[in-house]
């Protein structure tokens, strides 16, 4: 990156776009995200600031370390990403790209996130999402959740979309595939 480029000062932040896994507390009291790649081992909440995944001591985004929170540019791209089979229950999330930031040709890497809308696929066996449940794997503290119509639950732990959006909180909503977001309603 050229150090004589001017600095960005955007009016509003820059919208980017990423794919993770919801996880909820294991005292059902927090719902936050699990990213994929590089930073997935630690959950992060709708507005967080990101830390830098090798506990070194520096701000992030630091151009001499990889860390710090990603996000594509591209929505289509970022829901390319759910295509492998190991991503294939993650949800697709809009995040306003907030603190400093670095620009690659395809997206960001940045110090503060505000995750806007969090985007539901359908459940596995495709029908009507209508829950979040549990999905059989996890991190210390925390259940990751999948996609599931009312059918397929069968006596998981599960919690609806708005329950998801209540206990994460800040603001976040949450929208089933093929649902019209807002701000696609009034472009
Ligand atoms: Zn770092
Ligand atoms: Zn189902």
């Amino acid at each position: 990156m050229n150090p004589r480029l001017p600095a960005e000062r955007p009016p509003t932040p820059p919208v980017g776009y990423k794919i993770a896994h919801p996880v909820l507390s294991r005292d059902l009291a927090r719902a936050g995200f699990l990213g994929v790649a590089l930073g997935g081992q630690e959950p992060y909440a709708v507005l967080d600031d990101a830390r830098c995944v090798y506990g070194r001591r520096h701000r992030v985004p630091s151009r001499r370390c990889d860390c710090g929170f990603h996000a594509l540019v591209s929505r289509a791209g970022a829901l390319g990403l759910t295509c492998t089979a190991e991503h294939r229950t993650a949800v697709l999330l809009e995040v306003a790209v907030l603190g400093v930031y670095l620009r690659y040709e395809l997206g960001f890497r940045f110090a503060r996130q505000r995750v806007r809308t969090m985007t539901v696929g359908c459940c596995p066996c495709l029908g009507r999402t209508t829950l979040l449940a549990d999905a059989g794997w996890g991190r210390p503290g925390w259940h990751a959740m999948e996609a599931a119509c009312g059918g397929c639950v069968r006596g998981r732990m599960a919690l609806t979309l708005a329950d998801f959006a209540r206990l994460a909180g800040q603001g976040l909503s949450v929208l089933r595939a093929g649902q019209v977001t807002q701000a696609q309603a009034v472009s």
